[in-house]
């Protein structure tokens, strides 16, 4: 099951090529599309005498057992295809872990493990079902008319940014906690839309975070902070 794993990827085919490859292999004259899309990897229409085939770029890069099983599903003689599945999968992987290097994840400070705290926090109140990243965020520069975000879960990203300011043994442990924990509750309950709006801090969120156990010193050692 490892094969196309390991199928080096350095010698991808050109457009051309792949084109011509799958209208001989089907005898099928095809409109050729290919996509960045990475939601949809492929997708095939057939209206009259045009046939059009749109698929991810990725597939320059297929052997011709993945292409082979795109002609037999194009030329509707085969519904199951295992093998563009399992290819697609192994490439999206490369493509993830591609972008989580980009992300440059930062979790540990010179005075707080965000990943320990996320994890004893995840098994403490979340039951282990948490799955966001974390990690310090940038030092900004000391703009102080600027209201400070001391912690940010961004959704598309599913990451948790923590404010670096935090990262100081002035700040007691129980409230870089709880910060993260406020954080980890986002992704937890999420939001909800009311018209244009989409609402955070509802009662629902506000009474779970109270949950926390260091909730009131938490809040009080930060409205003086
Ligand atoms: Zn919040």
């Amino acid at each position: 099951m490892e094969i196309y794993a390991k199928t080096p990827l350095s010698t991808p085919l050109t457009a051309k090529a792949l084109h011509e490859y799958l209208e001989k292999r089907s005898g099928i004259s095809i409109k050729l599309v290919l996509t960045e899309n990475l939601t949809t990897m492929f997708s095939f229409k057939r209206s009259g005498n045009v046939a059009t085939l749109r698929i991810q770029k990725i597939f320059l890069k297929a052997n011709t057992a993945i292409l082979d099983e795109l002609v037999h599903y194009i030329m509707g003689r085969q519904r199951t295809i295992v093998n563009i599945r399992h290819f697609i999968k192994m490439n999206t992987i490369h493509f993830l872990q591609e972008k989580k290097l980009k992300l440059n994840l930062n979790p540990i400070g010179k005075h707080y493990n965000l990943l320990d705290i996320f994890n004893i926090l995840n098994a403490q109140y979340f039951s282990d079902t948490v799955n966001a990243q974390i990690t310090w965020g940038r030092r900004q520069s000391n703009n102080r008319t600027k209201k400070r975000t001391l912690g940010l879960y961004n959704i598309p990203q599913n990451i948790i940014r923590i404010n670096p300011i935090l990262d100081t043994p002035s700040v007691p442990s129980y409230v870089v906690h709880y910060i993260v924990y406020h954080e980890m509750l986002h992704c937890h309950v999420g939001f909800i839309q009311r018209n244009t709006k989409r609402l955070y801090h509802t009662s629902t969120f506000r009474q779970k975070e109270r949950l926390f156990q260091d909730y009131q010193k938490a809040v009080a050692f930060l409205e003086k902070f």
